[in-house]
Parts: C-alpha cells; sequence; structure tokens
C-alpha cells in the first residue's frame, strides 16, 4: 500500500463532478471538492515522492493548491520572451515548455502537451479522442487542422433509436457503450501537424517521451481528476470494469487526490506509437483491441473505418472585431462562427461604458447568445456532407446588425435569423506561444469525462462518445451518417492586431458554453480594458435560450450581483445561480502579447491549468 493510502481511504467520496460537452445532456453544476481532500493533496504531495515499485514520480514545478489545503485562484499566469504554454495541467504546461527548450517551435510543443494531457487528464481528452488546432506562423499563414471523430461507416441516423424513437439503452446509447464512439483522430492528428508544421528539430521520440514518462513514472493525482474518477465510480465497478481496471486502487477505490497514478499500458502505446507513427494505432495489434473493446459494447466501428480515417486542413473563418483580427474554427465546428456571429452583435454597442456582469452587460450577452444558437440549431452541421451552410451569412456585419436591432429592454424567446440574405455567393484547451511569433490553440476533447466509459485493455486509453455531439433527431442537419463529422462548438482562437501582429491566442473546454465564453473573455479584453488572466477570472454567464435563462457563477472575481440578478428577472430572464468557479463554464487557457515583448500566459483557476514560460 503507497504511503498515505490509509489516509486517503478516509476520503473514498468527494463531492460528484460531471463534465459532459453535449446540448442533449443534463449538465450538472460541478460543485468544487472538499477542502479536506485538498489539504490532503498538499500533504501528499509534500510527503509521498518515491512509490513503493522505487520509481520517482515526475517532478511538478508548481501545485494547484496552497499550504492551507485551498484551490489557488491566482498564481496561475507565467511570462517569458521566449517561449509560453499554457494548458489544463502543469505537467502537460511542463512537457511543451521542454520541448521549446530542446529547440521545437511552438506545433512541436504542442504535440507534446496533447499527447502528455492524454496521460494527466485522462478524463478530458487522449488518443481515443480527438480535436482540432488552430496554427498562425510568423510569417502570417493561418492554418486549421481538423483531427474531429467522425461517424463508422455502418453507423446511421437510426442505429440509436428503438421502434418508438427513443434512443435506446435508456436514452443513453448515444454517451456510453460501442454505439457512442466515434472514429478517433488525435493520433493522426499529431502525426499531421508534426509531419507538416513542427520545426524538424525534434522527433516523435522527443516529443512523446514526457507523456511516456508520465506513464511510466506517475504523476500525482489533482482533486479535479479524483472528483471525476468518483463521480463514474459507478461506471467503474459496473458494467465497465476495464476503465475501473484503470482509475481504481488495489483496494477498489477510485484514485484519491495525492495518489501517484502510473499508466503502463498507455506508456506501451505511446512507445509503439513513437516508434512507427500513426499506423501503430490505426492498423495492427493497437486497431484490433480497440475493434473488440467498441464491439463488446455493442458497437459497429471496423479496422476499415480506422484505416480510412483522414485529417482535414480546413481555412479558418475570421472577422474583425473593433479592429482587431479574430480567426477561429470553421465547421466541423460551430464555434467559430457563432463566437463571430456574436461579437459582430457586441460590436454595435459600447461595451467599454458598461460595468461588466451589471444587469445591462448580461442581458446584452444573453440576448446575442440566444440568437446564435437559435441559428445553431437550424443552419449548423458538417460542411463536407450538408450544402447550403449559411457561414458568410452568419458572420456578415450586416446581418448582426439585424440582430441588434431586434434586442429591446426585454428578455426574447429568438427564432433562428435570415443570414442566408446575408451570404455572399459555420475538453481540453491549451496554447503555445514561440520566440518566433508561431502560435498554436488546440482544444481536444473525448467529450464527457471519460468518453464512452470504455478502455481499451492492455493498452490504457479511453475511447471517445463524440458521437453524442450529434442530434438524435433523424431530420437534423446533424444528424448521424457514416464518415460525417458530429457538429462540436470547440473554438480556439487566434486574435490578430489592426497591423496583423498577434495580440492574443484563447480557447477553452465547456461543450456549447465554448463560444460564449471566448466572447466574454475577449470583450473583457478589448472592451473592459482586463488583462488575460483578469478577463478569465471574471466571473461568467451562459445563456443558450434553454428554461434555466441566465446562468452565473456565485463566486469568482466579479460575478453577477445579487441586485443585478433581480433586475435581470425584471427584465423577463430567468436566472439560474451555479457553482462557485464553477467548471460548467469552461477552463479558459490563453497568451497575450504584451507591449514589451513579454508572453504573457494565462490559465483557468477553475480546473488545474497553469501557464508556463521562460
Ligand atoms: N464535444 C464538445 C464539442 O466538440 C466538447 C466537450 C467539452 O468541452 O466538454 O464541442
Amino acid at each position: 500500500m503507497k504511503k498515505n493510502m490509509k489516509k486517503l481511504l478516509a476520503l473514498a467520496m468527494t463531492l460528484p463532478l460531471t463534465a459532459c460537452g453535449s446540448p442533449s445532456q443534463p449538465e450538472s453544476a460541478a460543485p468544487e471538492t472538499v477542502a479536506a481532500t485538498e489539504a490532503v493533496q498538499t500533504e501528499a504531495a509534500e510527503t509521498e515522492s518515491e512509490q513503493d515499485d522505487g520509481l520517482t514520480p515526475v517532478e511538478q514545478v508548481w501545485s494547484p493548491v496552497d499550504e492551507d489545503g485551498n484551490t489557488k485562484r491566482g498564481d496561475r499566469e507565467g511570462s517569458g520572451s521566449n517561449g509560453v504554454v499554457t494548458s489544463a495541467n502543469v505537467y502537460a504546461s511542463q512537457a511543451g515548455l521542454a520541448v521549446l527548450e530542446q529547440g521545437g517551435n511552438a506545433v512541436d510543443a504542442a504535440i507534446a502537451v496533447s499527447y502528455a494531457l492524454g496521460v494527466v487528464e485522462p478524463q478530458a481528452s487522449g488518443i481515443g479522442g480527438g480535436g482540432f488546432m488552430l496554427v498562425h506562423t510568423a510569417d502570417g499563414e493561418d492554418s486549421f487542422i481538423d483531427y474531429r471523430e467522425v461517424a463508422p461507416a455502418a453507423q446511421d441516423a437510426y442505429t440509436w433509436l428503438d421502434e418508438n424513437g427513443e434512443v435506446k439503452n435508456n436514452g443513453l446509447a448515444n454517451s456510453r457503450g460501442g454505439l457512442a464512439v466515434g472514429v478517433p483522430g488525435e493520433v493522426a492528428g499529431m502525426e499531421y501537424a508534426l509531419e507538416h508544421f513542427g520545426s524538424g528539430n525534434v522527433s516523435r521520440q522527443q516529443v512523446m517521451q514526457p507523456a511516456i514518462d508520465l506513464a511510466t513514472q506517475g504523476y500525482v493525482v489533482s482533486n479535479y481528476q479524483s472528483s471525476a474518477i468518483t463521480d463514474h465510480y459507478g461506471d467503474m465497478v459496473g458494467d465497465y470494469p476495464d476503465l475501473g481496471s484503470y482509475y481504481l486502487r488495489e483496494d477498489g477505490l477510485g484514485y484519491q487526490t495525492g495518489d501517484i497514478f502510473t499508466n503502463p499500458d498507455l506508456a506501451k502505446t505511446l512507445q509503439m506509437i513513437a516508434d512507427n507513427g500513426a499506423d501503430a494505432f490505426y492498423k495492427g495489434e493497437v486497431a484490433d483491441a480497440l475493434i473488440e473493446a467498441v464491439k463488446k459494447y455493442d458497437g459497429v466501428m471496423t479496422t476499415e473505418d480506422l484505416t480510412a480515417y483522414k485529417v482535414n486542413l480546413r481555412e479558418p473563418v475570421s472577422s474583425t472585431y473593433r479592429g482587431y483580427k479574430i480567426i477561429s474554427c470553421p465547421p466541423p465546428s460551430s464555434g467559430g462562427t457563432h463566437l463571430i456571429e456574436i461579437l459582430n452583435v457586441l460590436e454595435n454597442y459600447d461595451i467599454s461604458a458598461m460595468e461588466v456582469n451589471s444587469a445591462e452587460y448580461v442581458h446584452l450577452f444573453s440576448e446575442a447568445f440566444k440568437a446564435a444558437f437559435a441559428d445553431r440549431a437550424a443552419y449548423m452541421g458538417d460542411t463536407d456532407f450538408i450544402e447550403g451552410v449559411p457561414l458568410d451569412g452568419l458572420t456578415s456585419k450586416d446581418y448582426a446588425k439585424t440582430i441588434a436591432d431586434k434586442i429591446t429592454d426585454e428578455s426574447q424567446k429568438w427564432e433562428k435569423g435570415d443570414p442566408k440574405q446575408y451570404e455572399g455567393n459555420s475538453t481540453t484547451s491549451f496554447s503555445v506561444a514561440d520566440k518566433d511569433g508561431n502560435i498554436v490553440t488546440v482544444t481536444q476533447t473525448i467529450e464527457c469525462f471519460f468518453g464512452s466509459a470504455i478502455a481499451v485493455p492492455g493498452y490504457g486509453f479511453i475511447l471517445n462518445d463524440q458521437m453524442h455531439d450529434f442530434s438524435t433527431d433523424p431530420e437534423s442537419v446533424n444528424c448521424v451518417e457514416g464518415g460525417k463529422h458530429p457538429l462540436s462548438s470547440m473554438s480556439p482562437t487566434v486574435v490578430l492586431k489592426e497591423d496583423g501582429s498577434p495580440f492574443m491566442t484563447l480557447g477553452t473546454p465547456g461543450g456549447v458554453r465554448i463560444f460564449p465564453t471566448i466572447a466574454q473573455v475577449i470583450s473583457r479584453v478589448i472592451d473592459s480594458n482586463m488583462n488575460l488572466q483578469e478577463a478569465i477570472n471574471c466571473g461568467r454567464i451562459f445563456d443558450n435560450g434553454s428554461d434555466d435563462g441566465v446562468c452565473y457563477e456565485t463566486a469568482a472575481e466579479g460575478v453577477v450581483s445579487g441586485e443585478s440578478a433581480k433586475a435581470l428577472e425584471e427584465m423577463g430572464h430567468t436566472v439560474t445561480a451555479k457553482g462557485e468557479w464553477d467548471i460548467f463554464f469552461g477552463g479558459v487557457q490563453g497568451v497575450m502579447y504584451l507591449e514589451d515583448g513579454t508572453l504573457f500566459g494565462a490559465a483557468d483557476p477553475r480546473r488545474d491549468g497553469k501557464a508556463l514560460g521562460y
């Protein structure tokens, strides 16, 4: 038994924490974990430097808790003039920084961060999932690498539904088990990025070594991760024992805050990829084991689906906000398009004269969000499969003006607009900026925490439930078709100054809250004169037109006050109080370019985020 284990046993149950990106799944507020577990984390981190098998866990240069055991709400930023890496976990930020220091560029470092996050934040992303990478190179080129999962060829809009049109398995068939799993894209995406955008100064082995070390030597489990494990304890001791075989300790309890976690199976799989590239994942023994795991849970994915997987290089969507250039995600994400739609609406107002999170301010954001969500439901899907998605209209400033013109002093129910008239002819997030002016921002995911709950035995990774991002309505533009990408909200974004020089880059998890969160952070920096860390720390709101109305955090910096909540109700809004520093509102990581040339990295105190620079 590990040191401290007895003490940790007493903390078997922490408060449940759920994170899932789907609009169709009820999303609980995610309460912060109990202070007692935080106190143990600090103590365990201090005393537990060696495991019984003699392996020393990878050094953690920073801990997300202070000496009193409380989650640090400050000390998340990190700066440098040579490079900055900011991610949802300090070990992953360290991995990226190490690759920059070895002469890698921002893309090389981002690949290191991506693989490391799959080890230390396996509930959120990993090689069983997919994502998007936006690359802005020093010469001004923007490229968008889409390694989003696709539906297996044999799956269609009816595969999930029973004879009554209801989702099978008590409504869970699209989020748990084999029919929830999309064909993973992450390994292919990383391979593509390294080959086409890497510096050539570092090898695949070098960019993957930090992740392999973390899986072999181990890392200290955080509150955030132990809470996620606790929340999925039922799956692990129930229908998904393979997941439990990784995330439950020998005593049957989930890994707790302060435990050292190793995953030798995942280390082996990562080493196979380091040796033989993406083929080691999409063909051969890993592919066979993956398909066997999916089939065990009634999935229809085949080895042909894996070999057919292709990365797409796409044109980002772009626009301006008060003179700054916004570059973000095109379909199959809806995020960038609706981020631009929202910013275009906001541009019609003098937000700099408004108090952040006052009733007037929240009302404006809420109306802009609801209008965008009505359009999203009507128009957005995978443009490789559906024609006529009005991207130009949705991102048109004239169209946004028609929305702004309809906003009154009262809360409204929004219907889809008519963007076609304005057509000129639609997780975890991290950012890396290097000294040469290359910027990479990535959002990657396995969708819900612990994805489909299927772990691949012997290989140590978890399969996504990205199929959950499809609509279950066979008539929807976002219905399932073999090979189609489920609609995403992920929006890694780059902001440039008017002269084209870098200003800021940012991204966040949070499902459908992603692009509203990014819009709030961008506006707070540009309109409300906050630095990026202040803008991240500031209380957020969300409204997608559902019965919850305006959702707001009850503690963060500068949250919506009771008085403002009351005033919003008087305007006809329903208001819903969420948790304190609530992960429901995402986990933003970003980098800002300061006037003196410093790269200022900022990270979200709602999760384990930490920026490091050098
Ligand atoms: N699957 C979601 C999307 O692609 C992201 C999930 C999350 O952020 O939790 O939009």
